[in-house]
């Protein structure tokens, strides 16, 4: 592995949230990473659909994952817990809603903690813990931090772009600082969401849920850059890019570097 990576999704988290959130952290990140309020996500909108967009770099129609209960894919793509676990790189993963794990397939994970976001409280804040509990303790090469409070509880349970999912973005936000407090200088840091979303729901092809934020920090992302035309599936290829790997022949989106 040339670079570790920790990448961060935050559920539903529109590029407007990020902006209107008060997070201090906002201006920080604008500063340090290569950045875009305006990326966009696939359709539909769904968080199932979009990280296996996100993981896999083609579109629902190619993986053929359309709702949030998965299927197997009729013709096999290697997403990107695969190829780095087949690189001999170690991956770890994160995540407050339980469905999500399927974008790894069995086998490729060497440490996952799922934590439901209904039983536990602050579970984004849980995991995050546990998250940093692990990147000290082993290193792994890749890992993945999901934080699903924004949505669930933030965005359907009060409304998008409401004070109290605007309150779960920023503590969201908050957990990604002290990850990038504690890990900036040994790995790159991606964060994105999966989608948007409008009123209480998303899925549509409404801007406000087909735009999403991303946020590049490591030595291969020129700071302070406003990214443009980036897709969700150019992310796994960038990631492959900055860990050395070769990439899967059907990924196709493009490294943003
Ligand atoms: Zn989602």
């Amino acid at each position: 592995m040339d670079k570790k990576v920790i990448l961060i999704s935050i559920d539903g988290m529109r590029p407007d949230g990020v902006q209107k959130c008060g997070n201090p952290f906002v201006e920080e990140l604008k500063k340090i990473s290569s950045y875009t309020f305006n990326a966009r996500t696939v359709e539909p909108s769904v968080t199932l659909p979009c990280h296996m967009s996100l993981f896999h770099s083609v579109t629902p129609s190619r993986h053929g994952i359309l709702t949030n209960t998965y299927v197997p894919q009729v013709r096999p793509i290697n997403g990107l817990f695969e190829r780095v676990s087949q690189s001999g790189g170690t991956c770890a993963f994160f995540y407050g809603w339980e469905p999500l794990r399927d974008v790894a397939r069995p086998g490729s994970l060497k440490w996952a903690n799922y934590t439901n976001a209904y039983t536990e409280d602050s579970s984004d804040t849980v995991l995050t813990d546990a998250c940093i509990d692990i990147i000290k303790r082993h290193k792994p090469d890749f890992v993945f931090l999901y934080m699903v409070e924004t949505d669930e509880k933030g965005g359907h349970d009060n409304g998008w772009m409401t004070d109290a999912y605007l309150g779960y973005v920023s503590t969201a936000l908050s957990n990604a600082k002290r990850v990038y407090d504690l890990f900036g200088d040994e790995y790159t840091i991606i964060i994105t969401a999966d989608h948007g979303g409008h009123d209480r729901s998303h899925g549509s092809l409404l801007d406000e849920d087909m735009t999403i934020p991303q946020f590049y920090i490591g030595k291969d992302f020129e700071k302070g850059k406003v990214l443009e035309g980036v897709s969700i599936l150019d992310t796994t290829p960038t990631i492959a890019k900055v860990m050395g790997i070769i990439p899967e022949q059907d990924w196709e989106g493009k490294p943003i570097i």
